[in-house]
C-alpha cells in the first residue's frame, strides 16, 4: 500500500478505536471521546509511517517491515514509559501490507528474507486501493471490538467460574 492508503487506514482506525475506548453515549461525552481519538490518532498515525522508511534505508518490505521491529515498539513503552499506542500503527501498516497488497513483507527478517502476504491483495497502484484500505480497517476494527467488549467479559466469566459460579 502506498502512503496515502497507509495514512488513511492509520486515520480511520484511529477514529474507530478512538469511539470504541471512549464510547460518545451522549453529546456531553463528545469531547471526551475526540481527546481520546487524538491520544490515539497521533501516535498511530505516526507509527504507520515507519515501516515505509526502509524504501529509503534498508530493504523495503523487509528492514522495517518484520515482527523484530514490530516486538521492540510493543516493549519500548513498557521499558521507557514513552511512545505508547506507535506499535498500534506499526501492526496495522503490516495488516495492510499483508492484506491488501500483492506483494507480501518479511516478517521474519533478518532471519529469513521470505515475504508473506494474502494472494487476494491488489497492486498498490491499483484503483481498487482505497475500497481495500476502507475494508481492511473495518475488519480491523470488528477485532478492535472484539478484543475489547469480548475479552474482558471473557475473563471475567472465567474468573466467576473458578471460584464457583
Ligand atoms: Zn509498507
Amino acid at each position: 500500500m502506498n502512503k496515502k492508503g497507509h495514512v488513511l487506514n492509520a486515520i480511520l482506525l484511529s477514529i474507530g478505536l478512538g469511539y470504541l475506548l471512549e464510547p460518545a453515549t451522549e453529546l456531553a461525552h463528545a469531547p471526551a471521546t475526540l481527546e481520546m481519538i487524538v491520544l490515539v490518532g497521533v501516535p498511530i498515525t505516526l507509527g504507520a509511517m515507519v515501516p515505509d522508511i526502509d524504501t529509503e534505508f534498508g530493504k523495503h518490505r523487509k528492514t522495517l517491515h518484520n515482527l523484530p521491529l514490530l516486538a521492540a515498539f510493543v516493549a519500548f513503552p513498557e521499558i521507557f514509559n514513552n511512545l505508547e499506542y506507535v506499535w498500534i500503527g506499526v501492526l496495522t501498516h503490516y495488516v495492510l501490507d499483508v492484506a491488501g497488497s500483492k506483494r507480501g513483507i518479511a516478517l521474519f527478517y533478518p532471519l529469513s528474507s521470505h515475504e508473506f502476504g494474502f494472494p487476494f491483495g491488489v497492486a498498490v497502484s491499483s484503483k481498487h486501493a482505497t475500497v481495500v484500505t476502507w475494508v481492511v480497517t473495518g475488519l480491523e476494527l470488528a477485532v478492535a471490538a472484539a478484543i475489547i467488549y469480548e475479552v474482558p467479559q471473557l475473563v471475567l466469566e472465567m474468573g466467576l467460574q473458578s471460584i464457583g459460579y
